[in-house]
């Protein structure tokens, strides 16, 4: 038996009608750009959220960046994050000039550990930056009221935890600016690039969206006027069809970025989003099966923290013998993935920033052990019988 650790075909095969229908009906509007399909999926995206706002665009990693100058985050400045994590995360913070500052995570649930978090905060600290990993919310209760206490700004990173939830609130309604991801692994992917930040402030709204596009038009305008201080009346020209040529387009009031979601990205993503919480639920139901069948194995399974609705992004095993193992199945037809075998702060990259060896144990006894095995919403019973054999054999 050959067995992906995701098998994109086969959810595209659940979907294709609908998918199809969705992608052909762009194709003959001719509408490719900030179009119906973009507009209408940002309003059911910030609902699904329970956010007031959602600002699509390119990918999770412009999301951050997009976010990160949003909050006027740059040179000098340093955001608090975890180093077990996809490099986007500390990557966008570089990119605007900021410090990363890598605080340890927690053995059991993979995610920055609040309480080291106010040992890392100086005068240089701007914010928070929580990642959501593997599916399961970091615990943003503490994360807030700490970041309220030092006066700092919370972003979420998102991307692995769409429909995740923690105490009973959406992950992504907890930070300032909250960012997400729809490549196509992800639990809420599209055929290609994509994300999505979203916020609950209306300035902040209007900043991010004037980013998102060369910082024009009339929404640039808006964030000019917003970041400067200055009041005055903008007045839409409501009539003007700018489908081809709108002529705001050429004036610019920010360094922007072209960064937006795609017309045909946006109408697949609108069949697929309100499967979202059936496919994450069939997911968590399969970790369940792993869970039950390895309690007896020296293998460390996945901890659920209190309150927190885990999504399982990748179903993630800890083993002392990970190479071995890993050989193991892939002998045996069953595809492995290790997430992540180098933690942020020892990244060659980051040499400048001074750490070393020993300076995150938590992380670094992570990166040595964890490994995903196949997750997705389509594995079959019997698939997932066969690799819970293979794991006990092992
Ligand atoms: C995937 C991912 C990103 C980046 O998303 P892209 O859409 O690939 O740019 C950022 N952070 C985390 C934790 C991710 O897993």
């Amino acid at each position: 038996m050959k067995i992906q650790l995701i098998d994109l075909k086969r959810q595209y095969g659940t979907i294709s009608e609908e998918a199809d229908k969705a992608i052909v009906d762009v194709l003959h509007s001719a509408q490719y750009i900030m179009g119906e399909n973009v507009k209408s999926f940002e309003a059911e995206f910030a609902n699904y959220v329970g956010v007031n706002h959602a600002i699509s665009c390119g990918n999770g990693t412009d999301a951050l960046v997009i976010a990160l100058r949003a909050l006027g985050i740059g040179e000098g400045d340093e955001v608090i994050t975890t180093p077990f994590t996809f490099f986007a995360t500390a990557e966008s913070i570089s990119f605007v000039g900021a410090t990363p500052v890598f605080v340890d995570v927690e053995l059991d649930s993979y995610n920055i550990d609040p309480e080291k978090i106010e040992a890392a905060i100086n005068e240089k600290t701007k914010a928070i930056m929580p990642v959501h990993i593997f599916g399961q919310c970091a615990k943003m209760d503490r994360i807030m009221e700490i970041a309220k206490k030092h006066n700092l700004y919370v972003i979420e990173d998102v991307a692995q935890a769409a429909g995740a939830s923690y105490k009973g609130k959406m992950a992504g309604s907890f930070g300032d600016i909250n960012t997400f991801s729809f490549f196509p692994t992800k639990n809420l992917g599209c055929a290609g690039d994509g994300g999505m930040i979203v916020t609950d402030d209306e300035n902040l709204a209007t900043v991010l969206k004037a980013l998102r596009a060369h910082g024009s038009g009339e929404v640039g305008q808006r964030a000019y006027n917003y970041l400067n201080d200055i009041e005055e009346e903008i007045v839409a020209d409501e009539g003007a069809d700018n489908t081809v040529y709108n002529p705001l387009k050429y004036y610019n009031y920010l360094i922007g970025h072209n960064s937006r979601l795609d017309e045909l990205q946006a109408a697949l993503l609108r069949v697929k989003l309100p499967k979202l919480d059936g496919w994450n639920k069939r997911r968590a139901e399969i970790s369940k099966m792993y869970i039950d069948a390895l309690v007896d194995t020296d293998l460390v399974t996945p901890v659920t923290t209190e309150g927190s609705n885990h999504i399982y992004h990748l179903f993630i095993l800890q083993s002392e013998k990970r190479d071995e193992l890993i050989k193991f199945l892939s002998d045996a037809g069953i595809a492995t993935g290790v997430y992540y075998p180098v933690p942020m702060h020892l990244q060659k990259v980051y040499k400048g920033l001074g750490y070393s060896i020993g300076d995150l144990p938590n992380a670094e006894y992570l990166s040595e052990r964890t490994f995903a095995i196949p997750l997705f919403a389509e594995l079959t019973d019997e698939e997932i019988r066969y690799i819970i054999s293979k794991l006990l054999e092992f």
